[in-house]
C-alpha cells in the first residue's frame, strides 16, 4: 500500500475514534426489491381508458384480418376479399372510422415505400404499405409508437424449400402473428381516441406494418422517416405474437406476458422496459410482466427493433408461451387465439401509453464525482426538462433488476447523490404537474450515437461521461 494511503487511513481511524457517529442519511422513499411499481401514481383517466378495452372488438378485428386468406406482403393487391390490399383498405377504413367518432382527431394515413425483396431470387419491388393513425399530442415533436405487423406468412413450410417466405397465394392466416397484436392496436387506437379526442401531452402513432415477415420492411421504413423529419421517439413498441396460452406441451399461462428491453443495462430500452414493469403492475396487477432484459427471443426479430438500433426506446410484447407449430404456418388460426389475453396485452400497452404520453421529456443528465467529498459522491446535474415541475433522483446497485431509492429533487437542475455511483446505476425523471412521471435518463448513460455532425453537437457535454460498450 502506498505511504499516503496509509497514512490517511491512520487519520482517519484516529478521526472516528473520537467523532460521534454520522446520522444516517435516508432516502425519501426506500423501495424493497420486490416493489417494482418505482413511484408511478395511478390516474383514473387511465383506469377508464384500460376499462373501456374490450375482447370481443379485438375479436372481431382479428376474425376480419383472417378473412383475408392471406395478408403476405407480395400478396394480391387488388381484389377486395382476398390478400394484403384489401387488409389494408380494412384496417384504414376501420380506423378511419373511428376517427369520425372522434371529430376527426385521428390523422389515418397510409406509409408506402417501394423496396426491394432482399433475398428473393428476382429481387422484385414491392409496394410496402403500412397504416397509420397518428393521435397529435400537445407536443407534436415528441411521439410514441405502438405497432403491430398486419402482414402474415407460411415461412415455415418446409415442404415449400427456401422461398416459402415469398409464398404469397396460399392461406396463410396469421391469426396470432400477428392478427392478434393488430387487431390490439386498432383498439388502443379506439380507446385513446373516445378518451382523449384533443390528444395527449405527446403524440401517439397507432401502426400497421407491412414487411415484417421479409425482413422488417415496414417499421424500419417508418422508423427512418420519423428521424429524417426530426421528430423525437418517446417509446416504440410493437405487440407481436401476444394470443397463444397453450404452448406445444400442453402447458397454459393466460396469466403472464414476456416485455423484451434491449442492453445496455442503463440504455433507453432498458429503462422503458422498467418503466412498462411498473406502470402495467399498477393498473392490472393479476396480469404478471415478466422482463426479458434482451432485445428479443434468441435468432428471433420484431418491429420494435429498427428504432432501438437508431438509439430510441423499443419494446416488443410476446406473449409467454409461444407454440412454434402454430407460427408462420396454415395452423396460425383464429381458433387458436385467447381474446381475453391479447385484451390484457392491450391494457397493459395502454397503461403505459397513458403514462408516458401525458409525462414530460426525460431530463438530459450528467454524473461527474464531487472532489469537494473526496470523490466518493456524484453531483448530478441535468437539462430542464419543459413541463417539468419537479425532479426526482432514483437509485439501484448494479445487481438490481430495477429501482431501490426514489429522492425528490425538487425544482432545481442538480442533485448530490448520497450514495456510491461507482457501485450502482442513478437516474433523474422529471414529474410534471399532473403528476406523470418521465421515462429515467440513467447516468453516466450509454455514448449517444453519432452519426452525423449535427448529432455530434447535439451530444454535446454529455460525451464527456457517456459509458460505450465494449468494442468487439
Ligand atoms: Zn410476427
Amino acid at each position: 500500500m502506498h505511504r499516503l494511503e496509509l497514512r490517511s487511513l491512520a487519520l482517519a481511524a484516529a478521526f472516528c475514534v473520537t467523532c460521534a457517529p454520522l446520522p444516517p442519511q435516508r432516502a425519501v422513499a426506500t423501495l424493497t426489491t420486490s416493489d417494482i411499481t418505482i413511484g408511478l401514481t395511478s390516474d383514473p383517466a387511465i383506469h377508464a381508458v384500460i376499462r373501456d378495452i374490450s375482447a370481443e372488438r379485438i375479436r372481431a378485428t382479428d376474425s376480419a384480418l383472417v378473412s383475408f386468406g392471406t395478408r403476405h406482403t407480395m400478396s394480391d393487391t387488388l381484389s377486395a376479399a382476398r390478400g394484403i390490399g384489401a387488409a389494408r383498405r380494412y384496417l384504414f377504413a376501420k380506423l378511419s372510422g373511428y376517427s369520425n367518432a372522434c371529430g376527426g382527431c385521428l390523422r389515418v394515413e397510409y406509409d408506402p415505400a417501394m423496396l426491394q425483396m432482399r433475398g428473393h431470387p428476382d429481387r422484385p419491388l414491392v409496394n410496402v404499405v403500412n397504416v397509420l393513425a397518428w393521435l397529435p399530442g400537445r407536443d407534436t415533436s415528441r411521439v410514441l409508437v405502438m405497432g403491430g405487423h398486419y402482414d402474415s406468412c407460411i415461412c415455415a413450410r418446409t415442404d415449400l424449400g427456401p422461398l416459402a417466405r415469398f409464398e404469397a397465394t396460399q392461406d396463410a392466416p396469421g391469426a396470432d402473428d400477428d392478427g392478434s397484436g393488430t387487431a390490439a392496436v386498432v383498439e388502443l387506437a379506439r380507446v385513446f381516441s373516445e378518451r382523449f379526442p384533443r390528444g395527449l401531452e405527446t403524440s401517439v402513432i397507432f401502426v400497421a406494418y407491412a414487411g415484417e415477415e421479409q425482413g422488417l420492411y415496414g417499421s424500419t421504413h417508418l422508423a427512418q422517416q420519423l428521424h429524417a423529419a426530426g421528430y423525437k421517439i418517446v417509446s416504440a413498441f410493437t405487440d407481436d405474437i401476444v394470443g397463444n396460452v397453450v404452448a406445444e406441451d400442453g402447458t397454459v399461462d393466460s396469466t403472464s406476458v414476456r416485455i423484451f428491453g434491449a442492453e445496455p443495462d442503463n440504455g433507453p430500452s432498458r429503462e422503458l422496459a422498467r418503466y412498462a414493469w411498473a406502470a402495467g403492475t399498477i393498473y392490472n396487477p393479476a396480469f404478471q410482466i415478466v422482463p426479458v432484459f434482451r432485445l428479443d427471443r434468441i435468432s428471433r426479430g420484431g418491429d420494435h427493433s429498427p428504432f432501438v438500433g437508431l438509439g430510441d426506446p423499443g419494446l416488443r410484447f410476446t406473449e409467454r408461451l409461444e407454440n412454434y407449430k402454430r407460427q408462420h404456418l396454415p395452423t396460425d388460426d383464429f381458433a387458436h387465439v385467447n381474446f381475453g389475453y391479447v385484451a390484457n396485452v392491450a391494457r397493459l400497452n395502454a397503461s403505459v401509453i397513458g403514462t408516458l404520453a401525458n409525462a414530460p421529456a426525460p431530463p438530459v443528465a450528467l454524473a461527474r464525482r464531487d472532489q469537494a467529498s473526496g470523490g466518493a459522491r456524484w453531483m448530478l446535474t441535468w437539462r430542464p426538462s419543459p413541463g417539468a415541475a419537479s425532479y426526482e433522483v432514483l437509485f439501484r446497485r448494479t445487481t438490481a433488476p430495477t429501482y431501490e431509492k426514489i429522492y425528490q429533487a425538487g425544482a432545481g437542475t442538480s442533485f448530490l447523490l448520497p450514495d456510491q455511483l461507482d457501485d450502482g446505476w442513478a437516474a433523474v425523471r422529471a414529474v410534471g404537474a399532473n403528476g406523470h412521471r418521465s421515462l429515467t435518463s440513467a447516468v453516466p448513460p450509454p455514448c449517444p450515437i453519432l452519426t452525423t455532425r449535427a448529432d455530434s453537437v447535439a451530444a454535446g457535454d454529455l460525451i464527456r461521461n457517456c459509458i460505450r460498450p465494449p468494442a468487439r
